[in-house]
């Protein structure tokens, strides 16, 4: 499954954030592996659709989809040196999908900085730095190995040699390699790299609480400083986040939020965007038994999207039923739907968008 991994300075509040964000412990415990490693949650993903589908068909279960995200707590200057387990932190960075960066823009005096002041500008450049050394070491072997290849005048290790150089070139002019303009071909040999500036990118200010609608004066320079990048810029109050997180009932909860004047605690918005960032969309099932959401990439066909609820539906998959969510809430029931004409049936080719209410036909 493709995951997420929190990255930011020590103090910032990444831990209190991944806590409200994986808060749906009942869930959680479900998963063997969220015992096993406290840094990776499970993050149950938000949907008015699913609950719209849930009222409309009354199943006996409702079962939400699921990301997974990871806390990587202890990026510190000199991490690509291997500083404070440096090495160990940026491994697990290669192994998440998209990243969720984290800056502190609350000003709370007593929590401590590690740099002294709060200034997120100036701690994002600091994870930067480290992210970029760490490419620019591997990218620097590559070019090396390249080289040593290229002596046979292989036209494809040229090729190899001039792309890498390309990238390290832009590496060293501090420009993040997601940022990098290459043909198909060198894409593909970027991809290949695994590098930690090549993924995907979200930014997290997190501010008091009286500035989450509105932000201050740190997350307005923040915003600033990152506007010519393709990454979205979320703020949250992760203490109230935590706050939220902590109360028993759904009243609660919404009688918080009314105080707070939001709609909405401000994790939803941060896992949508990461959902986002990781190219996933969402296709439901709706039985009476159970009214499901389940998660697929972007772009994929029918078949392997049937995959995820089991590999014989995959396997001997022979078409699916399509109905569309707008079409299901308006005419109110499959039946409905039927009646009307609007089930669609699609074969192999069918690329699934998100919303789909799917049934799949399959061989056994
Ligand atoms: P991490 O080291 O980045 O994981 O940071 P933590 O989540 O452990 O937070 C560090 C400290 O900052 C803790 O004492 C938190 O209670 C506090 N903190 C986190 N978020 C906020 C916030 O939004 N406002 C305030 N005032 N304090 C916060």
């Amino acid at each position: 499954a493709l995951k997420a991994g929190i990255v930011g300075l020590p103090n910032v509040g990444k831990s209190t954030l991944f806590n409200a964000l994986t808060s749906a412990k009942a869930l959680a415990a479900n998963y063997p592996f969220a015992t096993k490693d406290p840094n990776v949650g499970i993050i149950t993903v938000p949907d008015p659709r699913l609950d719209k589908l849930a009222e409309l068909v009354n199943p006996q279960k409702v079962q939400p989809t699921t990301i997974e995200i990871v806390d990587i707590a202890g990026l510190i200057k000199g991490a690509s040196q291997g500083e404070g387990l440096g090495n160990q932190f940026l491994a697990n960075i290669r192994e998440v999908d998209a990243i969720v960066h984290v800056v502190r823009c609350f000003d709370e005096g007593n929590v401590v900085h590690v740099d002294g002041n709060v200034d997120p500008v100036r701690d994002k450049e600091t994870i930067d730095t480290e992210l970029l050394l760490k490419d620019i070491e591997t990218v620097e072997k590559q070019v090396d190995r390249f080289k040593r290849q290229a002596k046979s005048n292989n036209k494809e290790d040229l090729r190899n040699l001039e792309i890498s150089q390309k990238i390290l070139a832009h590496l060293e002019d501090e420009k993040p390699a997601r940022a990098i303009e290459l043909d198909e071909a060198g894409q593909a040999l970027l991809k290949e790299m695994f590098l930690l500036t090549a993924k995907p990118i979200l930014y997290v200010c997190n501010v008091e609480e009286d500035a989450v609608n509105d932000g201050n004066e740190h997350s307005e320079r923040f915003k600033a400083a990152v506007a010519g990048e393709p990454a979205e810029v979320i703020l949250v109050s992760a203490a109230i986040e935590a706050d939220i997180a902590e109360l028993e009932t759904k009243e609660e909860r919404l009688e918080f939020l009314n105080d707070m004047g939001l709609d909405e605690p401000g994790v939803n918005r941060v896992i949508r965007a990461t959902y986002k960032l990781l190219n996933l969309i969402t296709y439901f099932t709706a039985g009476v038994k159970e009214v499901r959401a389940w998660t697929i990439q972007d772009g994929w066909k029918a078949p392997q999207a049937a995959g995820v609820i089991h590999t014989d539906f995959e396997k001997g998959f022979i078409r699916a039923e399509v109905i569309k969510y707008n079409d299901y809430v308006s005419l109110g029931s499959e039946q409905a739907v039927k009646e009307a004409g609007k089930m669609a049936v699609e074969g192999k080719e069918y690329v699934v968008t998100d919303g789909d209410v799917m049934h799949f036909r399959f061989n056994v």
